[in-house]
C-alpha cells in the first residue's frame, strides 16, 4: 500500500527523521577514552527529563518493564510489603511482577478507568502505623485506559502522616510527554522507556532515582545481578557501563533529548494537551465517550468505548487493512470494548487529524453510527482555535 502507516498507537511511537539518522551509526569501541563524551552529558540531560536535581538518571539496555524490576529488586528487601492500585493491564502487570518476585503484594482493585483514589489512599496510609508498607507503586499514566493518576497527591498523602514508604512511579507513557516532576513530587524511583514520549525505539529503560532510594540500596538484600544499580552506578561515575550498550539507542537518546530540551518541557506538555483534547472534541462528537472516568483523561492515549453490541476489534483491523493506520487495541478485561488511539510523541495536528479522520471511516465501515466529518470538524476547529 502506497503512503505510510502511521502509528497512532501508544507506543511504540513514531519515529522522528532526525533520529533516525542520528541512529544510523558504525559501532564503536565502548571502552574508549571518548565514550564518556557520550554517556556522562546523556545521563545529565536526562535528569532534566525527569525534572530532578537531587536525583541519578540511569539507562539500562531493556524495557520499561525491567525499570519496574530494578525498582522493586535494588530498594526493597525480600518479601517487603508493596502497596499498588490496580485499574488496568499495566498496573495489573507491576503487581504480579512484584508477586512473582516475592513480595508481598497489597493489591487495591479499582474500576478500570478510574485512576489512584487519594482519599482511600490517604486514610490507608494513615491506618499503616507500624510503617509495615515499604513502597508504594504508583502507575501514573495507566495507558490500557487513557488513565492519568496524580503523583502530587499521592506525595501529600505520604507526607499527610509521615509515612515513609518509598514512591515508585511507572512513567512510561507520561515521562517527556505529560507533566512529571520527580523532586516536586518526591518520587524515589522513576520508571520510563524508550519508545514513547522518547520517540525511540524500544530496548531502553530510562529511569531516575531518588537519594533516598539509592541509600535503601545499601541495605538490600535482594540478589540481582544483569540489574544492579550499583554495578550500573560504578561504571557510570567514569562514564563508561557494566555491559555492552546499545550505542544506536544512545545517540537515538541523544537526539531525542536535544529536541525534547529546544521545544522546552512545557512546550511538549502544552503541545500533548492540545493533540489529546482534539482527540476528545473527535470523541465526544461522535457520541462515543471515554474510559477514563472524567478527571482522569490522559494526554498521551485516549481509550475509547465502543456501543454495546460492537466489537472494538473490527474497527482496528478495518483501520488496519483497509486504511493502513494502526490503533491500540482494548488489553485483557476491555478487550473487544475500547480502541486506543495514541497522540503521543512526534505528532503535530495534521497526524492528529490524520488518525481521526481514519478512526472516522473506520467506525462507520465497522456499522457504528456516527456522522461522517463530525470528529474531523471538531478537532480541526479546536486545532485552529488554539493553534499558535
Ligand atoms: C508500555 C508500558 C509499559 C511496558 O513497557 P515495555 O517497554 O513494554 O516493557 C509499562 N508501563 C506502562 C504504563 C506502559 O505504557
Amino acid at each position: 500500500m502506497a503512503g505510510r502507516n502511521h502509528l497512532y498507537i501508544p507506543g511504540p511511537t513514531n519515529v522522528p527523521n532526525e533520529i533516525l539518522n542520528a541512529m544510523h551509526v558504525p559501532m564503536e569501541d565502548h571502552r574508549s577514552p571518548i565514550f564518556p563524551e557520550l554517556l556522562t552529558p546523556l545521563l545529565n540531560d536526562l535528569k532534566k527529563i525527569f525534572r530532578t536535581e537531587a536525583g541519578q538518571a540511569f539507562v539500562f539496555p531493556a524495557t520499561g518493564t525491567a525499570g519496574w524490576e530494578i525498582a522493586l529488586t535494588n530498594c526493597l528487601n525480600p518479601g517487603d510489603k508493596v502497596l499498588i492500585y490496580r485499574f488496568g493491564q499495566f498496573s495489573h502487570l507491576w503487581a504480579e511482577m512484584a508477586k512473582r518476585l516475592g513480595f508481598s503484594v497489597e493489591i487495591h482493585q479499582e474500576p478500570w478507568g478510574m485512576g489512584i483514589p487519594l482519599d482511600k489512599l490517604a486514610a490507608r496510609l494513615q491506618e499503616d502505623t507500624q510503617h509495615e508498607i515499604k513502597a508504594v507503586l504508583a502507575t501514573h499514566n495507566e495507558t490500557a485506559t487513557g488513565v492519568t493518576s496524580d503523583i502530587a497527591g499521592v506525595r501529600k498523602a505520604l507526607n499527610a502522616c509521615q509515612h515513609p514508604a518509598l514512591l515508585f512511579v511507572d512513567g512510561v507513557s507520561s515521562i517527556a510527554s505529560i507533566e512529571f516532576r520527580m523532586d516536586d513530587w518526591g518520587v524515589d524511583g522513576a520508571i520510563s522507556g524508550s519508545q514513547k514520549g522518547f520517540m525511540l525505539p524500544a530496548g531502553g529503560a530510562f529511569l531516575a532515582f531518588s537519594q533516598k532510594a539509592l541509600q535503601a540500596i545499601e541495605t538490600s538484600t535482594y540478589p540481582r545481578c544483569f540489574l544492579d544499580l550499583k554495578d550500573q552506578m560504578n561504571a557510570n561515575k567514569d562514564g563508561y557501563t557494566p555491559y555492552t550498550p546499545n550505542l544506536p539507542l544512545l545517540y537515538g537518546l541523544r537526539k531525542a533529548l536535544d529536541m525534547l530540551l529546544a521545544e522546552g518541557l512545557d512546550n511538549v506538555y502544552a503541545r500533548h494537551h492540545r493533540l489529546a483534547e482534539g482527540t476528545r472534541k473527535a470523541v465526544a462528537a461522535w457520541g462515543l465517550s471515554l474510559c477514563a472516568q472524567p478527571g482522569f483523561e490522559s494526554n498521551t492515549v485516549s481509550a475509547i468505548v465502543v456501543p454495546e453490541g460492537k466489537d472494538a476489534k473490527t474497527v482496528i483491523s478495518i483501520a488496519f487493512s483497509k486504511y493502513n493506520i494502526s490503533l491500540g487495541a482494548g488489553l485483557s478485561e476491555v478487550a473487544g470494548k475500547v480502541f486506543r488511539i495514541g497522540h503521543v510523541g512526534d505528532m503535530n495536528d495534521v497526524s492528529m487529524l490524520g488518525a481521526i479522520a481514519g478512526v472516522e471511516m473506520a467506525l462507520l465501515d465497522s456499522g457504528i453510527d456516527i456522522k461522517a466529518g463530525s470528529g474531523v470538524a471538531a478537532a480541526l476547529e479546536y486545532y485552529r482555535a488554539t493553534a499558535k
